[in-house]
């Protein structure tokens, strides 16, 4: 079997699951074009805890984690079946760390938003991976090293944030609004790290400056990017098949390894 492709999506505001325009779109061709997985491993910027947890229910609940939105998303159900095989394989190339097997959480919205166009089917198992808020940048990336197998075993890693996210500028509503400056520069400055395979200076993002401050103001939406290139094989192609900035403050680069 050939390696599955990974992928870091920028999943913007969350009444993408019910909008169609042009990051819908490419994320529906996205999975139109992807090899099928065997089940899909997925870090959301929005599971965000104190500790590492895998959802171990073989139907886990689609979570509405999100206020102040109409009752048509409360109403979006994705019903894709779980995976405990994948959740305990996850939890053994993790030891000796531990990883809870979470019967709690479900699909949050960071997961479902995205996974809604690019499996509309929702009939591809789903493990999600949390997001541990006390360890540092570097924890994450090497997660991500050490799961990189699960890619030569059919499972597609998706990690689910922005690259650039900035709520406090965001403009919400329907006008358009250019990109800020900051926004523009750090999008650039970590596409050509990315493309250099230069993950260095990634993982230690916070040295990049006052552009870096303002893009990843917390770092829950970023992480999950981390995740992803720390799957990388050495000279593993990349590329952008989503691009974007959404609001003035959120980027919707998606990233695809292989
Ligand atoms: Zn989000």
């Amino acid at each position: 079997m050939s390696v599955m492709p990974a992928l870091f999506f920028g999943h913007g505001n969350p009444m993408n699951a019910l909008m169609r325009n042009a990051y819908t779109e490419r994320w529906s061709t996205i999975g139109a074009n992807l090899p099928r997985p065997k089940a899909i491993l997925c870090v959301s910027a929005h599971w965000y805890v104190p500790g590492a947890a895998v959802t171990i229910n073989t139907a886990p609940r689609t979570i509405h984690d999100f206020g102040g939105f109409p009752p048509e998303l409360y109403a979006v159900k994705y019903p894709a079946p779980g995976d405990p095989d994948l959740a305990r394989r996850v939890q053994k190339l993790l030891a000796p760390l531990p990883v809870e097997l979470d019967e709690r959480w479900g699909l949050d919205h960071g997961t479902w938003s995205v996974l809604c166009h690019v499996y509309p089917n929702a009939d591809i198992p789903i493990v999600q991976l949390s997001i541990d808020e006390t360890k540092p940048a570097s924890f994450h990336y090497e997660i991500g090293e050490r799961l990189a197998t699960l890619r030569e075993e059919g499972i597609l890693i998706v990690g689910s944030g922005n690259l650039v996210h900035n709520l406090h500028t965001y403009a919400w509503g329907r006008h358009v609004v250019d990109p800020f400056d900051w926004a523009i520069r750090f999008e650039k400055e970590t596409r050509g790290l990315l493309l250099a395979g230069d993950h260095r200076p990634l993982i230690a993002y916070d040295a990049l400056g006052k552009d870096a401050v303002l893009s990843v103001p917390t770092p829950d939406h970023y992480l999950p990017l981390l995740y992803v290139i720390g799957t990388r094989a050495a000279g593993e192609p990349l590329t952008f098949p989503v691009e974007g900035v959404d609001g003035g403050s959120i980027s919707m680069l998606t990233v695809q390894l292989g």
